[in-house]
């Protein structure tokens, strides 16, 4: 392996890296599907929802495709523009030298920047939600987070609202820590489930908020 293609390979485990972090619930499979000395791509998928990372070594170029599957676009913000093949493009401006692309080098960290950014329009086209509890784990399916904005929703379970209890570590550790010496009893108990089990809800948990 000569050491363009070392370098494509660390950028390509970069952009797969950030991809991940497209679902907060953290059930992604993530797998690299070419990487060369000229490009990378890595692909992403959840719930029938396929995201495409690839990255050019010529010009800088980082774009993705998204692939929604039965879904429809949330919305598409600036960078984003459906293709004739009926998925979603979503590019970053590639970077010009005098007016000619100029071949670069990646690093991991420009590739970690410009994926998030990337991340950031992705979010608003998939429409990406977030429904379990940060607290308790308990998964009401309704949306707790949209577009990474909080909706405002008092768990069933532990009575957290998410965006005032559960919006950062610090907030989850001590909301969980209360529930937990309160006896981990319901809000509403008429919606717990037949069989709950609040260990395995706390296990499922993405590591993010399950390791406090
Ligand atoms: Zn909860």
């Amino acid at each position: 392996m000569d050491a363009t293609e070392d370098l494509m390979r660390r950028a390509a485990a970069a952009a797969a890296r950030v991809l991940a972090d497209l679902w907060p619930d953290g059930r992604v499979v993530v797998h690299a599907e070419d990487v060369s000395a000229l490009h990378f791509v890595v692909a992403a998928e959840h719930d029938g929802v396929v995201v495409r990372r690839t990255g050019e070594v010529m010009g800088s170029a980082l774009w993705d495709s998204i692939d929604l599957g039965a879904s429809e676009p949330f919305k598409l913000l600036d960078g984003a523009r459906r293709t004739p093949d009926g998925n979603v493009s979503v590019e970053l401006p590639a970077r010009r030298f005098r007016g000619r692309p100029r071949p670069r080098r990646w690093t991991g960290d420009e590739v970690e920047k410009l994926s998030r950014q990337l991340n950031a329009i992705d979010t608003v086209v998939i429409g990406t939600r977030e429904t379990f509890c940060r607290v308790c784990g308990f998964d009401e399916e309704d949306d707790r987070y949209f577009v990474g904005e909080p909706q405002y929703l008092i768990c069933s379970c532990c009575e957290s609202e998410s965006g005032l209890d559960d919006w950062g570590p610090e907030e989850v550790g001590l909301a969980r820590r209360a529930w937990i010496e309160g006896g981990r009893t319901w809000r509403y108990a008429e919606h717990r489930p037949a069989g709950w089990d609040p260990d395995a809800a706390l296990a499922a948990l993405p590591a993010r908020w399950r390791d406090l």
